[in-house]
């Protein structure tokens, strides 16, 4: 059971307050959109999840279980970004096991999760790659694929995309959605691509300045956005 709970979630740099007041419950295996213009604080939220910052007030519950004081690693939080990060001294397999070893998992239970997580994302004839030899959807798979392998109970996805062009993003997008119907697992996904939330989300988040302006499933956001703000991000007709 991995529902995600936010309650009155509050995040300030010095005396600029990004986050101001965000209450928000996402269910079991929901796949998440947030959306919002550039600086509305979409990333500052994923990160206020993932506990890569700390919140200035409210609370964080992942799975019923408070985490506010939870390190990043011990959140069950998985942290896919759109530069990749990944190393490039390290082979493909080096890269998706390099977690785990830090973990301390043993080489034989790493090399199970890797095998496993290469086939589901179709990376076994590039095990032995360094990153400079992979296009950029191979790139972006790795990246997804070092988030598997720790099997978290949510992945955080930070317009994972946008580096791509056009057609690998469509085709990484029906990959994504594919992912998470195999996974079922949580999914939280930032984008600023209109298209990729109404074809991905289970429920868009739209975020205005550091709060919430409306919640609801792609077609209710279409058909009834709350003001026009919504309605010229959603790109509905109103
Ligand atoms: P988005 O991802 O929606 O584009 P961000 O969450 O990155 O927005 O940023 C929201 C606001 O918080 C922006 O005004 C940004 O400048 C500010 N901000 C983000 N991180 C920091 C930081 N570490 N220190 C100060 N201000 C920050
Ligand atoms: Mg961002």
């Amino acid at each position: 059971m991995t529902n995600v709970l936010l309650k009155g979630i509050e995040k300030r740099f010095g005396s600029v307050e990004v986050i101001r007041g965000v209450d928000l419950q996402i269910d079991d295996g929901e796949f998440v959109v947030f959306v919002g213009p550039s600086g509305c604080g979409k990333s500052t939220l994923l990160r206020l999840i993932s506990g890569l910052e700390h919140i200035s007030a409210g609370d964080i519950l992942i799975g019923d279980r408070l985490v506010n004081e939870v390190q990043p690693a011990q959140r069950g939080v998985a942290m896919v970004f759109q530069s990749y990060a990944l190393y490039p001294h390290l082979t493909v397999r080096d890269n998706m096991g390099f977690g785990l070893k830090v973990r301390k998992m043993p080489a034989d239970e790493r090399q199970k999760r890797v095998a496993e997580a290469a086939a589901t994302l179709k990376l076994d004839t590039l095990l032995d790659r360094y990153p400079r030899e992979l296009s950029g959807g191979q790139r972006q798979r790795v990246a997804i694929g070092r988030a598997i392998v720790g099997h978290p109970d949510v992945f955080l996805f930070d317009e994972p995309l946008s580096n791509l062009d056009a057609e690998l993003r469509v085709h990484m997008r029906s990959e994504i959605a594919a992912l998470h119907k195999r996974l079922a697992t949580t999914m939280i996904y930032v984008t600023h691509d209109q298209i990729e939330a109404m074809t991905l989300a289970d429920k868009i988040v739209v975020l205005r300045d550091g709060r919430v302006e409306q919640v609801g499933s792609p077609r209710t956001l279409y058909e009834n956005p709350a003001n026009i703000f919504v309605a010229q991000f959603i790109g509905s007709p109103k």
